[in-house]
Formats: C-alpha cells, structure tokens, sequence
C-alpha cells in the first residue's frame, strides 16, 4: 500500500492562523474492506470556511479535531476499488482532506461523485463547477432572484466564488460590478471574466471614497450584492443600495481572524427595504443538480473561464492556504499533489 502524506490540525491559531498550526506527517494507506475504495488524490481545494473550522468555537459546523487530517474536497482518481460501482480508474470528487489519498467507504451517501471530464476538467469540479460554482447560483438565483437590466456587485470578484458569479449575473441580463484586490486582479475581471466594470478596494482608504468609485461603475444604483467580505467594502456598498435591493449574505472574510466587523449604517437596511439573507451551501443540496448544470454548460461554451492558482505538493497547503486568507490567490486555490 503507497505511503500517505497528510497535512494534520496540530494546534488552534490565536488570531491569525500561522503555518506551524499544521503539522505535515506520513502514514501507510490502510488495506481496503468491502464497499471501500482508495482514491489518489490529484488536487486538494483550498477554501476560506477552513479558517473558521481551525476554530474551537461553535459555529454552523463543528470545529475541525485538532490531530487530524484537515477537512477539504478533492478530486482524483480511484487506484483501488472494493466496491462495485467504482472501477480502478475512474475520476471522483469528495471530501478527501489535506492528504494525498483517502479511503472512502463508497457506500456511504454523498460521500464520492464520479466527475465526467468531457468538457470540464477534473479541477474544475473544485470550483467553478463544484462547491464555490453552486455558491454563487445559491446566492444569486435564490437569494437576489436577479432582473434583467439590474446592477449586481460582488466583492472578493476574481476569486472561485466571485468569477462563477460574473458569468451566472451575465446570462441573466445584469451589468455586474466586481469589487478586487489590486490592478491586475481588476483588469483580468473585466476582461476574462466579463465584468462590466471593477473596483479595486485598496485603492480606497474609506467606504466614502469606494461608494463614490461605485456610484460612478454603477449609476443606476446597486439591486444586488453579493458579499464575500464584510467591513469597509460592506458598508461603502450599503450607500449605494436601490430601495428593495437584496444582499447574499456569503462569507466575511475580512473577519476571519476574529476581528470584529461592525456595520457603519444598518439604518440603510429599513431606509432601502433591504432583504439580507445568509446561507451556507451545504444547506441546499436540493440546487446542486440544477446549478451544476448551469456551471457547466457556462464552462464548456466558455462563457465561464476561471483562473487557478496552483501550489505544488501536500507540504505546499498550509503556505497556501495561509496565503488565500490574505488574497494572495489570483482564482481558485488548488494544490497538485500529483
Ligand atoms: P476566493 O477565491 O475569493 O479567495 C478569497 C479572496 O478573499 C481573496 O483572494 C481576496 O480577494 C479576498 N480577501 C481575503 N482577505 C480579505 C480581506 N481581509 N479583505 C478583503 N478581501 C479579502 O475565495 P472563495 O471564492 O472560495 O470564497 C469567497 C467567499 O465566499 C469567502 O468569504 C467564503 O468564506 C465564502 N463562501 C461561503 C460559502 C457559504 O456557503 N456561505 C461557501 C463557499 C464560500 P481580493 O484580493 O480580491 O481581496
């Protein structure tokens, strides 16, 4: 049996995670019981919500054991097969972990999918068609119920989330406002992503100053935002809310680390007649096919085209996990472990 290298939860970060949270170790792969099979794991997906599950805190998930492999999706491919539906070849996407294999009891519900690569590649199944992809279609078809003709903004705009947001905005009509980190982050969503137009936040030292540059990308005023951040960027698009314009609530990242995240304003809630809603996409399993569906075909007539950033190696994860918490990931965050 080959040799595992697993990435293990050593202890809980206090404030910011750092790199010696994680504890890199190599174990033999068990043999396989019935209904079992082992996967080799070509890449591991990197995501914001890992953060809060290095946490002890309750929150809508329990909080990753610490010496244990770090929870992650990952795709790859079936090396050994004690089951019947799972042949030694086939291409799979599950919840691996931060290793280089897993074993999978198949008979397990959920637990594994078979990935057809016709037209999408097996990475891809980690992002713009996988859990980030139907994030975005959550958010925007269930949450914003968008309109054609509406103004939609998403921050955190070329990451995996974001970029699927753009294309699925597009199809419906929408002009679709990014909000990114730094120049080249912008230029690239407005012309790979299909942006109508893109705001880079770190150009602005205050919500003043972003909601001006907003109300010059979005003159008919913001319908729908889509928020992957909170804080300043939160607050700048508050002020430029339509009456009965609608927020998806998706993830605040830039209080991760425990920082709290005041809201200037709420008072523009009432004022505006704004419904906020959060979610979490893995209360919604009953979209998937549908969304996926979508994702996909976007993917294949290239009116999606996400980037990767990809680290090499299992020992690689922490760094850049490390890394997409501080948005140096230009795209979805993979590691290759092959
Ligand atoms: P991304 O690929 O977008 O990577 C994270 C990005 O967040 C970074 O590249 C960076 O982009 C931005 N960022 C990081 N730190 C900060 C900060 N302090 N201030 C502003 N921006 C920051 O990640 P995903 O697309 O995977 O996830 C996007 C969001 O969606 C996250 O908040 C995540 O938690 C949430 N999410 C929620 C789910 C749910 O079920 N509710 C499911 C999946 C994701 P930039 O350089 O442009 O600032």
């Amino acid at each position: 049996m080959p040799t595992n290298r697993q990435v293990l939860l050593d202890n809980r970060p206090e404030g910011e995670a750092v790199a010696s949270n994680f504890k890199v170790v190599s174990v033999d792969t068990p043999a396989l019981t019935e209904g079992q099979v082992l996967v080799r794991h070509h890449y591991l997906s990197l995501d914001p919500y890992m953060r809060g599950r290095m946490n002890e805190s309750k929150s809508y998930a329990a909080s990753q054991p610490l010496g244990e492999v770090m929870i992650g999706g990952t795709v790859g491919e079936v090396v050994e097969s004690q089951h019947p539906k799972y042949q030694v070849g086939d291409q799979v996407v599950g919840m691996g972990g931060w290793q280089e294999y897993s074993v999978v009891n198949a008979n397990e519900p959920g637990a594994l999918r078979k990935a057809d690569t016709t037209h999408v590649p097996l990475s891809y199944y980690l992002g713009a068609v996988g859990m980030p992809g139907v994030t975005a279609w959550y958010g925007l078809v269930k949450i914003i119920e968008p309109k054609e003709g509406e103004t939609m903004v998403v921050s955190a705009a070329t990451g995996a989330v974001g970029s699927a947001f753009a294309a699925l905005a597009k199809a419906r009509g929408c002009r679709v406002v990014g909000i990114a980190g730094g120049p080249e982050k912008c230029a690239y969503a407005v012309a790979e992503l299909g942006y109508d137009a893109c705001i880079d936040y770190r150009e602005h030292k205050d919500m003043y100053s972003l909601s001006k540059a907003l109300k010059e990308a979005c003159p008919k005023g913001i319908d729908g935002y889509f928020e992957n951040v909170g804080g300043m960027i939160m607050d700048a698009v508050m002020l430029r809310m339509n009456a009965f314009a609608r927020v998806a609530l998706c993830g605040m990242i830039a209080g991760y680390n425990g920082e709290p995240l005041a809201m200037a304003n709420p008072a523009l809630l009432l004022i505006n007649r704004v419904k906020l809603e959060g979610f979490i996409v893995s209360e919604h399993m009953e979209v998937w096919g549908e969304a996926m569906k979508e994702l996909g075909t976007l993917v294949a007539m290239g009116k999606l085209k996400p980037r990767e950033t990809v680290s090499q190696g299992i020992e690689s994860a922490p760094e850049a996990f490390l890394g997409l918490l501080k948005g140096k990931n230009f795209g979805k965050q993979l590691v290759k472990l092959i």
